[in-house]
């Protein structure tokens, strides 16, 4: 049977992009995307893009605090979000004109329209219009989820924080994840006063406890009213902005309420369950390890499969089945040791166990020093840093590294090769310092803190 293409691709985010791109530009295939928003997804129009463009926005008001201490004459003016968000727009639109304009390089065809599944090698465009392939690829990524309760209507998400007309000057932020406690700092930085609301007992769930407890002590001493174990009862619009009455009896009345308390994927009309793919509680698209779906012709990467939602996963997902697909090397999409960070103020950077799961396997060694760092100490801040490494016992690798610090992210990557080449503790201390950094404590950490 003749199809008008080899693969089609529904979604032209991190995952979909790098596939649409590598099987028409390495594996000579014929190639149709259909992308209903903006090429690129999420990362690059409503993610870690502009929401790094923010974090850099949002550390100018400490830097220029700190630049007095080190004597610099510096006053700094108020925040001019208008001015910001022009700049913002202008860099997402060239952006995402890259993406576009590769797409187009490699020979791809683009529909910037809406698709869905129609049959096991058919997708149906919103114009009703039908194109076959030979192999579907399903990568359209996830979306904010915001619970029912009375006021609802109300909130906003990660999505709208970037079209503010006019910053909030008190936002309420409700979650507990990285992208709640993300805008948390960030607003904060930028003068928002800001409260966060989270119903569990410490922010940052799955992460290395030490870590989140550090982190949540510096957003504190940043002046947010981190508020736990509490929730949103309901929101009424009153004169002066949005009233809000928490389930611990808290009340306040802020500009905006924001909320991150998760993402679902973007399955809902898609067609997959009418053919026969199985989908998980939340409606991620059931795949085995190569991405492939209970369908042989169809495939899925990228958030839409619920597996490690990052970026650069959805990316490697991507590469893997054009790999399995289309050069005819089998490649499983790799979940091993995937590095992270998360941009509050100090960063996070963590790869590998926490201390929580090391624990639970049993016979490791934890190294880990809290310091005040060179820089912030000279000018006066708090700040402390974090340096964590969990250990095998018996083995001496390195089976964890978590950094809370100013550019963690930058250092875990570095960490992250050390540790994913098999790294031991002894081949850390076997490297000489770069002094003085404040990485250099990963290498001179001498005794354990704690065994378990
Ligand atoms: C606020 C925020 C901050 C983040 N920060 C980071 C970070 O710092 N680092 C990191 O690694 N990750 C970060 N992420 C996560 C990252 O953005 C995602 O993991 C990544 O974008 C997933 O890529 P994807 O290709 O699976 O989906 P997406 O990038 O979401 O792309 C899916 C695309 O499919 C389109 N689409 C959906 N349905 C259809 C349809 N039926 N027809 C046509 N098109 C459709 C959508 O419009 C979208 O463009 C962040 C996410 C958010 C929300």
């Amino acid at each position: 049977m003749a199809f008008d293409y080899d693969l089609f691709v529904i979604g032209g985010g991190s995952g979909g992009v790098r596939a649409a791109r590598l099987a028409a530009a390495e594996a000579g295939a014929q190639v149709g995307l259909a992308e209903e928003y903006r090429m690129g997804g999420t990362c690059v129009i409503r993610g870690c893009v502009p929401k790094k463009l923010m974090v850099f926005a949002s550390g100018y008001a400490g830097a220029m605090q700190d630049a007095r201490a080190y004597g610099w004459d510096v006053a700094a003016g108020g925040f001019d979000w208008a001015a910001f968000r022009t700049r913002l727009d202008a860099e997402l639109d060239r952006l995402e004109g890259i993406y576009r304009g590769n797409l187009q390089k490699a020979g791809v065809e683009i529909f910037d329209t809406r698709a869905v599944l129609a049959d096991a090698h058919t997708v149906r465009l919103a114009d009703g219009t039908e194109k076959t392939a030979r192999h579907i690829l399903v990568a359209t990524g996830g979306r904010p989820f915001v619970p029912e309760f009375p006021g609802s209507e109300h909130v906003i998400t990660s999505n709208e924080v970037f079209r503010f007309e006019a910053l909030p000057k008190r936002i309420l932020i409700v979650g507990g994840g990285y992208i709640a406690c993300e805008f948390a700092c960030i607003l904060s930085g930028l003068g928002v006063k800001v409260t966060q609301y989270y119903r569990g007992a410490q922010i940052l769930r799955g992460f290395d406890e030490e870590a989140r407890g550090h982190i949540a002590g510096a957003m504190c001493d940043q002046g947010i009213g981190l508020r736990l174990g509490c929730n949103v009862q309901r929101i009424d619009r009153v004169a002066d902005g949005l009233w809000v009455k928490a389930t611990d009896g808290h009340d306040g009345v802020y500009d905006a309420v924001l909320y991150a308390t998760g993402r679902v994927p973007n399955t809902a009309g898609l067609g997959l369950e009418d053919l026969g793919i199985g989908l998980k509680g939340n409606g991620a698209v059931e795949v085995d390890g190569y991405s492939q779906t209970a369908v042989p012709s169809i495939y899925a990467v990228g958030d839409v499969t619920d597996r490690i939602n990052l970026t650069p996963v959805a990316i490697r997902e991507g590469a893997a089945f054009v790999e399995t697909v289309f050069k005819g090397n089998p490649t499983r999409a790799d979940h091993e040791l995937v590095p992270g960070a998360v941009f509050t103020r100090p960063e996070f950077g963590t790869v590998g166990l926490s201390e929580e799961e090391a624990r639970a396997r049993g016979g490791v060694e934890v190294y880990a020093t809290a310091f005040r760092p060179m820089q912030s100490g000279f000018s006066g801040r708090e700040d402390r840093v974090l340096m964590k490494l969990i250990l095998c016992a018996h083995t001496r690798r390195v089976l964890g590294c978590h950094i809370v610090a100013d550019h963690a992210g930058e250092m875990i990557q570095l960490a992250a090769i050390a540790i994913r080449m098999g790294a031991t503790k002894d081949d850390f201390d076997r490297t000489v310092a770069v002094h003085p950094t404040m990485a250099e404590e990963l290498v001179t950490l001498k005794a354990p803190v704690r065994t378990w």
